[in-house]
């Protein structure tokens, strides 16, 4: 067994003092970052700040994109997931067994976590934990310099690679220790929270059930859409998304794409609407300018757009094209009522 070790870096507090701590006891560290759509970081992601640290630290880091494998385990956990969409169990079984391939690769000889026990409701609880490390294959080989005390001793504990006597015995979610540590160790910028990814928010997983029931066959942008704006299900094929400021209008228009319906009001400040449909050919089943059955949908969606503008109550023009021809037509609204609007709101 070697000094090298894999660390599991997310960019928050404990995982960055966990690999300060092993660092301190001379152990090689790689750092293995994973980026998913659900990371709830700073604005530019964990990833980001999982790099800042590794430069400060002047360790190597490996930034694995793993959200298409990833959203298998979403769909389909083996083990029951939290109060959301957040399926934390099967979530750690799936990064460990990464973690393992990785220091499989490099030839490490154990991997480092900043877990600490009974700080999350479901995956730091020691069961669960127990049940993880089994699960990855990883039996004896994760160190958890934070919580080490409460673990029996590890196959680089028993072997003198590290020693238990400077690892730690933090638990609970009360962070004063790591906040100390930190203090200790002059770290000062750790703007990851230790919460839990958008799996866990209600109204995040609330998008995501909706987009795997009615889009099953949903790509990347499609869940870059859950994260911004007000989402309405329109019909079982139409769904509508509308800004709730210029970032999210931008970001819409960023992530829309050819058969998108775009939804605008020119002559007053308003939001950017986004019609995505489920079907193959949206455009004609839409009929853009022509009169179709999906009219209405159209003077609904142009009644919410209006809702969501300085029309006050009058009656404006919603303009609205299909992309990328932009061909734009227009269409009479006013505000969708909003009790009306609560009942098909996502
Ligand atoms: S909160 Fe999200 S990222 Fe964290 S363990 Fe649970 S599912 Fe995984």
């Amino acid at each position: 067994m070697n000094k090298r070790a894999v660390a599991l870096l997310s960019g928050g507090l404990d995982s960055t003092l966990a690999i300060k701590l092993m660092l301190e006891q001379g152990i090689e560290v790689h750092a293995l970052n994973f980026l998913t759509v659900f990371c709830t970081c700073t604005s530019k992601g964990c990833t980001h700040q999982a790099t800042k640290v590794a430069e400060e630290f002047k360790v190597p880091i490996k930034v694995m994109n793993i959200t298409k494998e990833y959203m298998e385990i979403v769909k389909n956990p083996k083990y029951p997931r939290g109060r959301n969409m957040n399926p934390c169990i099967d979530c750690r079984i799936f990064t460990f067994k990464k973690a393992k391939d990785f220091m499989e690769e490099i030839k490490a000889s154990f991997v480092i976590t900043g877990e600490v026990i009974g700080q999350r409701p479901m995956s730091q609880r020691k069961q669960a934990i127990m049940t993880i490390e089994k699960e990855s294959g990883l039996q004896g080989l994760i160190v958890r310099p934070l919580s080490a005390k409460f673990f029996e001793l590890t196959i680089p504990e028993k072997e003198g690679i590290v020693d238990r006597n400077r690892l730690l015995d933090i638990h609970g979610r009360r962070r004063n220790q790591q906040m100390a540590l930190a203090k200790k160790f002059s770290i000062n910028d750790y703007p990851c929270p230790a919460g839990g990814c958008l799996l866990t928010d209600k109204g995040f997983s609330a998008r995501l059930k909706d987009l795997l029931k009615y889009k099953p066959d949903y790509n990347i942008s499609d869940l870059h859409l859950l994260k911004i704006g007000r989402h309405f299900r329109i019909s079982d094929s139409l769904k509508f998304i509308v800004g709730r400021d210029s970032k999210e209008n931008e970001k819409i228009m960023n992530l829309s794409e050819k058969d998108d319906f775009i939804f605008d009001i020119l002559d007053i400040p308003s939001a950017i609407g986004l019609a995505r449909s489920s079907e193959a050919n949206p455009s004609m089943l839409l009929g853009v300018g022509s009169v179709s059955f999906a009219q209405k949908d159209i003077e609904l969606m142009a009644s919410i757009l209006a809702r969501y503008s300085d029309s006050d109550g009058k009656s404006v023009i919603v303009s609205y094209c299909v992309l990328p021809e932009q061909n734009w037509e227009n269409i009479p609204a006013i505000s969708a009522n909003k009790d009306f609007l609560d009942t098909i709101r996502i």
